[in-house]
């Protein structure tokens, strides 16, 4: 079976194998291709691939066209998923609830299409989970980002000419994003607070170090898979008026508050950005799903008149391509793996297979899931 990478399209700094994912790909007997020039951001040459046992093409169109598996990070064109072979496996995020044209693309073509944010989040599946080792590496970087930015230090100093305070951060959200955000921040110096909807979380930010901001917002919990329930119009309000104060206290706020699927809460209004200090830094990490702070401009940086820097800067991670690949090539990899049948080398199609039932979104010319039809 051939497998092919082709290579992102910029500004895509991460790729979806390193030499180590081909490694373990070509064990289990696959024939893996890499675009040529597909690792560079990442670090790794063509050299590095073939040595770890892959082939180079330059030929994208006949590479794509001879492919049973094709691993991509983002999404392809339209245009180029008619050039895939009917019954090609394609591998990579879809953005789904969006991209309804892209699997009705992938059904019309006949070519299996996987979606790397359906992965359940199981512990049975947390080795393929992509949204959360990118999640991860951009929480960490949301507060690397804001340190240095930021026109003070992060941790207490005593020196003869003084004492500085530490650094005050507020993470909002705490889901995979957010609970490494603060434990960069300690680690840092800062001291750190945080607010989450889902009661299970206040414990996870004790056991960092951090303090959790109470909010009494009556029933809020979590979905069956983990995910938070959206707030009525009314507990947004109490949550907005709980965080205002710790909001105008602290030098850097991070707001990673998604709800899966649907458009990101506003959680800072332009009210309580206007009560942070000059020279405050907030960092938006739901920018892309249309933000936590009224005055995000997704992919951009803004200053507010009152001074504060307003960070919506998408896919963080992939400001730290080397470690992103090595974990999204690791997630693909294990997933190819999961499935492979290793006597008759090939992908095997469990369709009651909990993790598939999950993430495969088109089959034999059929969108499964009945959301995402039109
Ligand atoms: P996410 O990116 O969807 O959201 C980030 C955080 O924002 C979540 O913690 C959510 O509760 C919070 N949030 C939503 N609305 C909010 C609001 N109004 N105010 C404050 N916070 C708000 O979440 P995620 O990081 O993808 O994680 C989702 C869940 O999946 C978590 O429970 C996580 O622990 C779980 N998970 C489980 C596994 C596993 O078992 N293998 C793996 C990864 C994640």
């Amino acid at each position: 079976m051939h497998l092919f990478c082709p290579r992102e399209p910029d500004p895509e700094t991460r790729a979806s194998a390193d030499p180590e994912s081909v490694k373990k790909m070509v064990d289990l007997g696959l024939s893996v291709t890499i675009e040529s020039g597909a690792g560079l951001a990442s670090d790794h040459d063509d050299l590095a691939y073939v040595d770890a046992g892959a082939g180079i093409s330059e030929n994208r169109d006949q590479a794509l066209a001879n492919a049973d598996i094709v691993l991509r990070v983002g999404s392809p064109e339209v245009e180029e998923i008619a050039k895939l072979k009917r019954g090609a496996l394609h591998v990579s995020f879809l953005n789904p609830f969006a991209r309804k044209d892209l699997l009705k693309a992938f059904a019309e073509a006949g070519v299996h299409a996987v979606s790397m944010e359906m992965m359940p989040r199981t512990t049975l599946a947390q080795k393929m989970d992509a949204i959360s080792s990118q999640a991860n590496l951009a929480g960490y970087y949301s507060v690397i980002l804001a340190a240095e930015r930021l026109n003070r230090i992060l941790p207490m100093m005593m020196t003869p000419a003084g004492t500085i305070s530490p650094a005050r951060v507020f993470v909002i959200g705490v889901g995979v994003a957010g609970l490494q955000a603060i434990a960069t921040a300690k680690r840092l110096g800062a001291r750190v607070e945080a607010f989450d909807t889902r009661p299970v979380v206040e414990e996870q930010v004790r056991s960092l170090g951090a303090k959790f901001v109470k909010i009494d917002l009556g029933e809020t919990g979590q979905t069956d898979q983990g995910y938070a329930k959206e707030l009525t119009p009314e507990q947004i309000e109490m949550q907005r008026k709980g965080m205002a104060k710790v909001c105008a206290q602290s030098d850097i706020v991070v707001t990673t508050a998604k709800l899966f699927g649907r458009p990101a809460p506003t959680l800072v209004t332009k009210e309580m950005v206007a009560g942070m200090k000059r020279g405050s830094i907030l960092v938006d990490l739901a920018a892309e799903t249309g933000g936590n702070v009224e005055g995000t401009v997704a992919g951009e940086e803004v200053e507010t008149k009152g001074g504060v820097r307003i960070i919506g800067l998408n896919k963080l991670e992939a400001c730290l391509p080397c470690h992103a690949t090595q974990v999204y090539a690791s997630n693909l990899a294990n997933f190819i793996e999961h499935f492979w049948d290793k006597e008759a080398k090939a992908f095997q199609y469990n369709l009651e297979d909990e993790i598939l039932k999950g993430c495969l979104m088109t089959h034999d010319g059929e969108i499964r899931d009945e959301r995402f039809r039109d």
